[in-house]
Formats: C-alpha cells, sequence, structure tokens
C-alpha cells in the first residue's frame, strides 16, 4: 500500500466502502433500536433474548441494582468513583414514573448503606417529564431528598431536543432545592452556548457530552475540529471558573487535551473528573486513573438494555465485530 499508487487507490476505495457499509449499519440499528415490534419481538423469544443479552453484558451493570453494586464495589477497589443509572426513559403513565423514582431513591440508600463511592444520573423524561414538568419536578424532590440523607451528588442527563427546554427549567428549579445536582450540557448544540452562560452561574456539576441524540438541521454540529473545539472551550471554561465538571467522553485525542487543561488549572479534587460508559475504552481511563487523573465509569442497569446496546454499537460501527465476538463465546 505505501509503494504501489493504484494498491494505495484500491485501499482507499475499500476503506471508503467498508465507513459507508458502517455507517449504514448504524442507521439500520439506531432504527431498529427505536422499532417497538422488534423489541416486542426480543423479549418474547427467549433464545434470541438470551443471545444478544451475551452483547449487552458487556455495558452493563446487570439487569439488577445488586449485580451492579458488586460491579461498583470492585471498581471502587480499583480507585474509579462510579456513577449509577436504571436505565430507562420516556415513560407513558404516573405509575411508571412513580417505579422509577422509587428505584432511584433505593439507589440512593444503597450507595449510602454500602458506602460505596457513587453519584446517581437519570433522565428526566424516566420520572415523568413527557407527562407534566410538575410531576418530573416532585419525583426528583423525592429523589434528591433520599440523596441528601447522605449529600450524594445527582446529575441529570441530556436528552433528545425537543425536551431541552422541559430539562433546563425542571433543573434550574430543582437546584433550588438540591444544590448537589448536577446536569449535562451536549457540545454539539449550538443553543449549549447560552445555556452553559446561565448554568455556569448556579451550583451543580455541569457533564459535558458532545451529544447522542439526532437533531433537526441547523441545530447541532457534526463529529469533526469544530465540535471538539466547541467542547474543549466548555471544559476549559469550566474549569477556569474552579466550577465542577465531568469530562464525559471516550475520544483518546479530547482526553489528552483535557488532561493538559487540567495540568495547567490544577482543579482541587472532586472538581473535575474524566467519565466514561462501563465498557467502552476503558483502557484509556484506566491509563488516566494511573497517571493520577479522578476517573468515574457510568454504570446503567435495568431490563431495557436493547435501545442502549444498539446506541453503543450504533456510535462506533465497529463494535458490531465485538459483540459477535461476545454472542459467539
Ligand atoms: C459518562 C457519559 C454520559 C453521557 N450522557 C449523555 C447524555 O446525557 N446525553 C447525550 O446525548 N449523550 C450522552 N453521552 C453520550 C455522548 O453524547 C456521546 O454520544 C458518546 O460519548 C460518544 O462520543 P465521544 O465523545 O465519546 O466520542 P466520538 O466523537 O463519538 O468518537 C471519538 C472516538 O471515541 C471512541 N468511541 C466513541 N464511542 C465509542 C464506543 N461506543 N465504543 C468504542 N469507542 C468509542 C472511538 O475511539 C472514537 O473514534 C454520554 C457519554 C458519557 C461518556
Amino acid at each position: 500500500v505505501l509503494f504501489c499508487p493504484t494498491a494505495t487507490f484500491d485501499f482507499y476505495k475499500k476503506e471508503h466502502r467498508m465507513n459507508e457499509l458502517l455507517n449504514v449499519g448504524a442507521q439500520a440499528l439506531r432504527r431498529a433500536a427505536l422499532n417497538q415490534e422488534a423489541k416486542a419481538y426480543l423479549l418474547g423469544n427467549a433464545h434470541l433474548f438470551n443471545v444478544l443479552k451475551k452483547a449487552a453484558d458487556r455495558y452493563i451493570g446487570g439487569e439488577s441494582l445488586q449485580e451492579t453494586v458488586t460491579k461498583v464495589m470492585a471498581q471502587n477497589q480499583e480507585g474509579f468513583k462510579c456513577s449509577i443509572e436504571f436505565m430507562g426513559e420516556n415513560v407513558a403513565t404516573e405509575q411508571e414514573a412513580a417505579e422509577a423514582t422509587a428505584e432511584f431513591a433505593a439507589i440512593c440508600r444503597i450507595i449510602m448503606d454500602k458506602n460505596l463511592n457513587s453519584t446517581v444520573s437519570l433522565d428526566l423524561s424516566h420520572i415523568g417529564l413527557g407527562i407534566s414538568a410538575d410531576l418530573c419536578l416532585n419525583n426528583l424532590r423525592t429523589i434528591t431528598n433520599a440523596a441528601a440523607a447522605g449529600n450524594i451528588e445527582v446529575i441529570i442527563s441530556a436528552e433528545g431536543t425537543d425536551q431541552t427546554d422541559a430539562v433546563m427549567d425542571t433543573y434550574k428549579k430543582a437546584n433550588g432545592f438540591y444544590n448537589n445536582l448536577g446536569i449535562t450540557l451536549q457540545a454539539y448544540l449550538y443553543r449549549t452556548q447560552d445555556d452553559f452562560n446561565e448554568l455556569i452561574g448556579l451550583d451543580g456539576r455541569i457533564r459535558i457530552v458532545k451529544g447522542a441524540f439526532e437533531t433537526k438541521k441547523g441545530l447541532s454540529m457534526s463529529r469533526g475540529t469544530e465540535l471538539d473545539d466547541a467542547y474543549l472551550s466548555y471544559v476549559e471554561r469550566l474549569l477556569r471558573n474552579r466550577h465542577k465538571c465531568s469530562i464525559a467522553t471516550h475520544h483518546a485525542e479530547i482526553q489528552s487535551a483535557a488532561k493538559m487543561l487540567v495540568d495547567q488549572h490544577k482543579p482541587e479534587k472532586d472538581f473535575y473528573e474524566f467519565e466514561s460508559l462501563f465498557g467502552i475504552q476503558d483502557q484509556q481511563l484506566k491509563n488516566l486513573k494511573n497517571e493520577g487523573y479522578h476517573a468515574k465509569v457510568y454504570f446503567v442497569y435495568g431490563t431495557e438494555w436493547y435501545l442502549y446496546l444498539c446506541n453503543r454499537i450504533a456510535e462506533y460501527p465497529l463494535n458490531i465485530f465485538r459483540a459477535l465476538d461476545d454472542i459467539t463465546k
């Protein structure tokens, strides 16, 4: 390839075709993830369910909180802080929202009882934001009351752009009654500039992610230099302002650049953390921890792992080979 121009051309043509195929596969997976019929079929077919569960196991804490706690303890022992999320979103009934709320309160209690070094993460749509903002705020208060007993940090996730205004409003209200409440901002959204300027004035950790949801045209940046620069500029401002932040990415180059910013601003312990999803580029996070940086592993658990698995493969289609390997072991 290095010395023969024709071979180089063929190589790039093949690589281009490969990327094209991987992207087609990724889009199909995103569609499959949202397809309720496919999901129902999978959940009703024990064989298929067990096969795919093997691929999901690499990315989830387990189907139960208890299984996850065991993994969290192991990570804590190795020097990682953790975050725990009960998987789910967009509940349709008050009953489902109440059940999810009770589960999040149980996470807070177990963190206290077992003395885990862990925070809690959640989607507001999982506790009823799509049903009513007041219902969601009440449920969030129940969770933060449980968290307050151990001063446990709770961090709200970022969802699709149709929910961003409602998430911001709820966060601002809830920050008034619990200040150990953080929020996730998506660097790819142009609106984040304004949200960031407002939220940096409040207490509460800001977790910066690139953004995972498809958006309408004109609302977000694609992956690339513009987004990487925006991401790092948010991190830089948080570190400079001594604002609690989480650098949540698996992107090695961003992590390296962020390391230099941490070295430059020297934030106190706990004011920053490098955060990765369990099972993704874990060696990079381990390296960061071994170099002395604060590192955090984000666990999700529950039975709704199908969508989560599809998303992890879709965002990095080469993971399909890992999934095949896990399934055939
Ligand atoms: C702790 C945490 C919390 C998050 N919370 C939210 C949230 O609330 N809302 C939201 O919209 N998004 C959330 N995300 C997802 C985030 O928005 C991105 O979609 C996701 O992290 C992929 O972007 P990236 O910056 O990691 O890397 P990308 O820019 O997508 O990719 C850069 C490189 O990172 C590595 N990489 C990325 N993804 C994978 C993968 N799945 N497997 C293996 N390697 C990979 C690869 O080396 C890749 O080349 C969260 C992510 C993390 C880590």
